[in-house]
């Protein structure tokens, strides 16, 4: 079968392995790459509409078809009738007792119990620990914490993706500048050098982007000891500005693009670490599943540019039909109780100082004085219960651990004293927690029916 006309499921599973550093789960990326056409398929005549496909000669999956698409979605789930919708509720616990029976959640200072026959988490990566990072609502992996909490198995926490073109100009908001761009954009350091020129050996600034996201956010950040780096557009012909919706959508933000080159710098911007499932999006818990980027080991080391769409859909449907077939006797219809007491509430506390260590000893370069110096920042730091900063505390928690055990530069981890690949390390790292601690385990093993 093939995933577009011109790109074949074997080229995917193998760029997808490739990009991955074979930490990738083979059982997960078959499944994603023999899927993707019927997952795509099928969701465009549920919707009616199509998706955006990105057919560009580095055999790159399709990517989001735009605001007419997701609108569409948003308007088939409202009108489903199987379908309640509980917006502006945040979970805070799993109910965990012989396997997952629901959540407890709070939504305008009341808690609620949600009992559920089987339960998925869908709650996204954690990008937000990080100062800089492009991911919309701070995301600091709460349902990995909740997961970790209720028995689950989490692996490969160490891995995560920086972006290289975050614009970091004063007068504008931190976001990426996304490719393709036209053949004259470069990005040039203090001395209008090409930087990609200089560390990558190509002047094709798009190709830089696409394979070599981790080498270029790290020549980036060694060139920017000298001086800011700058995303240079001023070459280009801006006549053509309709052929390239890249260029269309910097000029929605108010700078000189035409005249003047933008600071840029690095974001964080996909999580491949997460709670471990197989291929039907089960967890390690009995009736607990996770889809999309709260998941892990499909991407392994590093995640192929514009999988993550393919994953939610591929997976989601997966996941969403098995669920869906779950029946426990023991657990009741979904049932909400109002004022369901507990004194746990989740809070939202100044994640700065967490933000900013992560930044500096977990981001792009890891050494093992700074990890010594963030586990002190991580023992010092005083966390109220069920807050998001006890989440984003819990993940900072377990990159540093992942990051300190994996010795060796693999991916989008790089450990600047370890900056090899190492054979003897040439496998996936799994954690669950066990008397309140958190220990290295072998390999996952699926409890859900
Ligand atoms: C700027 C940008 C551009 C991207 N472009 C592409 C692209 O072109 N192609 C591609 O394939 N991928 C792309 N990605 C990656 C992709 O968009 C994400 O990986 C994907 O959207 C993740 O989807 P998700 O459903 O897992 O998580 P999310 O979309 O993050 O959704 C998680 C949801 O869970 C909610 N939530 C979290 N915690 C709780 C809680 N405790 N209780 C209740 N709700 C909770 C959040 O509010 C959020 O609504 C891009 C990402 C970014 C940031």
């Amino acid at each position: 079968m093939m995933s577009t006309d011109d790109f074949s499921v074997t080229e995917h599973v193998e760029l997808t392995h490739k990009a991955g550093c074979n930490l990738n789960d083979p059982s997960l990326v078959k499944t994603l790459c023999e899927q993707a056409t019927d997952a795509k398929g099928w969701i465009e005549a549920q919707i009616g509409q199509g998706f955006n496909l990105k057919n560009n000669t580095q055999g790159y999956w399709y990517t989001g078809g735009g605001a007419g698409f997701f609108a569409a979605l948003k308007q088939k789930i409202y009108e489903h009738p199987n379908i309640e919708l509980m917006e502006s509720y945040t979970v805070f616990k799993l109910l965990s007792d012989n396997g997952c029976q629901g959540a407890l959640a709070v939504s305008s200072g009341e808690t609620f119990a949600i009992q559920a026959n089987a339960t998925v988490l869908a709650t996204g990566g954690y990008a937000g620990i990080y100062t800089r990072h492009d991911n919309p609502g701070n995301p600091v992996g709460a349902g990995i914490s909740l997961a970790l909490e209720a028995g689950s198995i989490v692996r490969d926490m160490e891995f995560v993706q920086f972006y290289p073109l975050g614009l970091a100009e004063p007068s504008l908001p931190t976001f990426m500048a996304f490719r393709p761009f036209p053949r004259e954009a470069k990005v040039i350091n203090i001395r209008a050098e090409s930087v990609t020129e200089k560390y990558l050996d190509t002047d094709d600034l798009n190709e830089a982007i696409g394979t070599h996201r981790d080498k270029f956010s790290q020549a980036i950040e060694a060139e920017e000891q000298h001086g800011p780096v700058k995303l240079d557009l001023t070459n280009v012909n801006w006549d053509h500005l309709d052929h390239w919706f890249s260029l269309q959508f910097l000029t929605r933000y108010n700078f000189p693009w035409q005249t003047q080159p933008a600071i840029i710098s690095p974001i964080a911007h996909h999580t491949m670490g997460g709670i471990a499932v197989d291929e039907f999006g089960r967890t390690s818990v009995k009736n607990l599943y996770a889809v999309g980027e709260v998941a892990s080991g499909l991407h392994g080391a590093n995640r192929l540019g514009s999988n993550s769409l393919t994953e939610c859909l591929v997976f989601g449907k997966c996941v969403g039909v098995h669920a869906a077939e779950q029946k426990s006797p023991t657990v009741n219809e979904i049932n909400f109780s109002k004022n369901f007491t507990s004194e746990k509430r989740p809070g939202s506390e100044n994640l700065e100082k967490l933000q900013q260590a992560c930044w500096k000893h977990l981001g792009l370069s890891r050494h093992a004085s700074g990890l010594k110096t963030m586990r002190s920042v991580l023992e010092s730091l005083e966390v109220q219960k069920n807050s998001r900063l006890e989440s984003a505390h819990q993940i900072a928690v377990l990159v540093a651990l992942f990051a300190e055990k994996r010795k060796e530069s693999r991916g989008a981890h790089f450990r600047s004293d370890f900056p090899n690949l190492s054979d003897q390390q040439n496998h996936s790292l799994f954690v669950e927690k066990r008397d309140g601690n958190i220990v290295f385990v072998k390999s996952p093993e699926s409890k859900s029916s």
